[in-house]
């Protein structure tokens, strides 16, 4: 055999490939799906791009820091940064704002203070939440008006009414901002929106000694809970002196350098501060841009894998869409399971298990004060009439605990029911707090989830002693009767 002959044995080469997850937003959604990547795959390469400081926090907690209950912003975060770099080994990169992504090349583009970085990704999500709404009225930019979305919001007023309650700080001459303008500190404030972020202000900001007006432009807080809910927690606000205004459109803020005060078709309210709470929109400009299509509701599509048009990109949180459990169809609620769930659900995919996140019911609680309320589901007739239905809405009221037992006061329970098959599509509750309307709503999530009729909830096998409920308990009942009601 000559030379040119030799036969050279080849031996196939061991590629590896190490895959990169990249994830844009480092808080609820980001960093569920950042931490459950690394722990299902540890050989993935996990990079978060956070363009503020704080990760992993928790937003709803911000009311009752600024309340005063809390005493740290730290106190709200579960993971710290530090935590998730060595512990978690997930390459988190602060101060980081993802300004393009350009799915061709499969690159995202960051801005820091240190300048552009190009970072190359097999998966990317898109977990960069929702902002507060800022409505387009006169006065919005004048010193001493408020909206609470970010830490930093809330740092803010935190600052303002935490100040303005301090003794301390009332003998001092210079009273720090909240005070320069006043005789006195406990000046009133004007809340713009009744919706659960500002009725929790309401009560977080009355704690600190205010006086507070709240202003809702519709003809009921709480729009999305039942009318009779609203009702028992307007009540309930008025008799804590909250001066709650329905049906005024506020029109201005009006004042100097500084707001003072709010205008309204109806007249003007002096103030000396504003938290303006009407609601949040999707973050969605950077996948926009990218070509990632929107939904109806204005927030990114994506199907049950949180998957969105393009290939690999995900979107999960308060930026995207999801399936709605009563009406099949798209919706965008921005609340704080859904993120976590679907983060989740997009980190175990992209570790190699695909995994759907869930549909959505649309659950939410509040606490006003002396009060607690929940709603699941569809409670609004056009909106269910619209999905197919034949909805009818009933309400009772009744104990919390046994009648003998030496505590306890009154759950009211609201039940929207499709009338031919006696469905369960939504409900309602609201108790004094303590009194179980949120704990109640548990059940009425599982029958508006699963379908169920309302004869069946009122057969649900729900456990029972005096210092919890009556033997029927007040869900029971609120299904007995709906059922006898078709
Ligand atoms: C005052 C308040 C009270 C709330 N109370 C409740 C409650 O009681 N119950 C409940 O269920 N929900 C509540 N929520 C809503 C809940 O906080 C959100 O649903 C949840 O935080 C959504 O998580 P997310 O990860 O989708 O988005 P976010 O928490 O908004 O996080 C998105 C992150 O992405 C970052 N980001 C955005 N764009 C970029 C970019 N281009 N580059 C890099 N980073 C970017 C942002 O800085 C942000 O940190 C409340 C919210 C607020 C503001």
């Amino acid at each position: 055999m000559t030379s040119a002959e030799a036969v050279f044995i080849v031996q196939p080469a061991v590629v590896c490939t190490v895959s990169t997850f990249v994830v844009v937003g480092g808080d609820a959604a980001g960093m569920s799906a950042a931490s459950k990547a690394k722990r299902d795959d540890p050989d993935l390469d996990v990079v978060v791009f956070e363009k503020g400081e704080w990760v992993s926090y928790g937003a709803c907690g911000l009311p009752y820091y600024i309340k005063g209950e809390i005493q740290s912003l730290d106190d709200l975060v579960s993971v710290t940064p530090e935590e998730f770099r060595e512990e978690r080994d997930v390459d988190l990169r602060t101060g980081h704002e993802v300004v393009d992504v350009d799915p061709e090349s499969r690159v995202v583009t960051a801005q820091s203070d240190d300048g552009e970085l190009r970072q190359e990704y097999d998966h990317l999500l898109v977990a960069t939440g929702a902002e507060a709404v800022t409505p387009s009225i006169e006065g919005m930019d004048r010193e001493g008006v408020y909206t609470l979305g970010s830490m930093s919001d809330g740092r803010d007023l935190r600052e303002y009414v935490g100040r303005a309650r301090s003794d301390e700080d009332l003998q001092q001459p210079d009273r720090g901002p909240a005070c320069q303008f006043l005789e006195t500190c406990n000046g009133p404030v004007g809340i713009v929106g009744g919706g659960y972020i500002g009725v929790e202000m309401a009560e977080a900001i009355a704690a600190n000694g205010f006086e507070v007006h709240l202003f809702q432009r519709g003809d009921r807080i709480l729009k999305e809970f039942s009318e009779a809910t609203s009702e028992a927690v307007l009540d309930h606000l008025r008799d804590e002196d909250v001066a709650v205004y329905l049906g005024e459109e506020v029109e201005g803020l009006a004042g100097g350098d500084r707001v003072e005060a709010v205008v309204t078709g109806d007249g003007r309210v002096p103030v000396e501060m504003v938290l303006v709470g009407t609601g949040v929109r999707p973050r969605t400009d950077l996948a926009e841009d990218a070509g990632i299509e929107l939904g109806e509701t204005g927030a990114i599509a994506t199907d049950a894998y949180r998957e969105t048009n393009v290939p690999d990109v995900y979107a999960a949180g308060d930026c995207a869409e999801a399936e709605h459990v009563v009406t099949g169809e798209p919706a965008h609620v921005p609340l704080a399971l859904t993120a976590n769930r679907h983060g989740r659900a997009v980190g175990k995919t992209v570790a190699g298990e695909p995994t759907e996140g869930g549909r959505v019911a649309g659950t939410a609680a509040v606490k006003a004060f002396e009060m607690e309320a929940a709603r699941t589901g569809v409670l609004d007739h056009e909106r269910a009439r619209e999905a197919g239905f034949e909805p009818m809405t009933e309400t009772i009221d009744a104990k919390s605990r046994a009648g003998y037992y030496p505590e306890g006061g009154t759950v009211r329970v609201t039940l929207t029911v499709d009338r031919p098959s006696g469905r369960v599509l939504g409900g309602s509750l609201a108790s004094e707090y303590g009194e179980g309307a949120v704990h109640r709503s548990h059940a009425l999530v599982g029958a508006v989830t699963e379908g169920v009729a309302v004869d069946e909830l009122s057969n649900y096998d729900l456990a029972y002693a005096p210092p919890f409920n009556t033997t029927w308990d007040p869900v029971l009942t609120a299904a007995k009767v709906a059922d006898g009601k078709r």
